[in-house]
């Protein structure tokens, strides 16, 4: 009877534990979702949904060494330049980027612009270290944002999420306005966290309008230090805010960029490589 009641009291801590980590949304907190926003095709919930239930918290695994990158990658950023990218402003005038190099990472200087890769590339395995500072202030969409941006569109979310609640399709490792990670293994501001991802680019066919169907979509698998978040999860398209996300046609291959949320967010040992090489196999 005694364990029977230490096991209840034990549950009802640990539900107001975490409850106090997740709180439910409140009406009118847009930090934490949306109540206004369309529906998503194939879903039940709508884009940014208050109501959507946030990923089960993880424990990821030890930090992983960050391992040097395979022979046939493209190193995007080997801690020391930023001679792979360039800032593309309004207008698409190319200029140098402005975030800063030290200590081995690359920072985000708020309100720079965004980096953009010289190269372009379509299916593609990519690794990202990422990490947000301590010290980092803001609440939901506004703590710790960034993101990788596949072709350019397809957002991979960046965000704090170890502390810091948000709607579930805008937290770290999120298909951005689309689809939560399945669990949510952030790791605290000042350490690193891994991106694994593997992008199979959109196929359109010639001469497609835009905001059609392309005649393959873009799907995409997502490790989040080392825990798999995305499945091969087909994409609705670009990322968008508070609408539904459609595609565009474009090329093949397009440059890959970094977002510039106007947060500060730390990079290190980026690497990409191409799949399309070995499709003969
Ligand atoms: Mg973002």
């Amino acid at each position: 009877m005694r364990i029977l009641l230490l096991a209840v009291l034990a549950a009802a801590l640990a539900a107001q534990q975490s409850a106090k980590r997740n709180p439910a949304p409140e009406a009118g907190d847009d930090k934490r979702g949306y109540t206004d926003t369309p529906q998503i095709p194939g879903q039940t919930w709508k884009v940014h949904d208050a109501a959507r239930p946030r990923p089960p918290r993880m424990t990821p695994g030890l930090p992983l060494p960050s391992a040097p990158p395979p022979a046939d990658a493209v190193q995007l950023f080997n801690g020391k330049d930023l001679s792979q990218w360039v800032n593309v402003m309004r207008g698409g005038t190319a200029q140098e980027p402005k975030w800063r190099v030290e200590n081995g990472y690359m920072e985000i200087v708020p309100h720079t612009g965004r980096l953009v890769t010289k190269e372009k590339f379509g299916d593609c395995q990519l690794h990202v270290e990422w990490m947000v500072p301590v010290g980092s202030e803001g609440a939901g969409q506004g703590r710790g944002n960034s993101g990788i941006e596949l072709m350019g569109r397809y957002e991979i979310q960046i965000l704090e999420s170890f502390e810091n609640v948000t709607y579930a399709d805008g937290q770290a490792a999120s298909i951005y306005g689309q689809w939560p990670p399945r669990v949510n293994v952030s790791r605290p501001q000042g350490e690193w966290n891994a991106f694994d991802i593997f992008f199979e680019a959109p196929v359109f066919e010639r001469g497609k309008l835009e905001g059609e169907t392309p005649a393959k979509p873009a799907f995409v698998t997502v490790l989040h230090n080392g825990v798999m978040v995305h499945h091969r999860q087909e994409i609705l398209g670009a990322a968008v805010h508070r609408r539904v996300a459609g595609y565009k046609a474009h090329g093949p291959e397009e440059p890959l960029s970094l977002q510039d949320h106007g947060r500060p967010v730390r990079f290190r040992n980026v690497w990409i490589r191409r799949l399309k090489a070995y499709d003969t196999r």
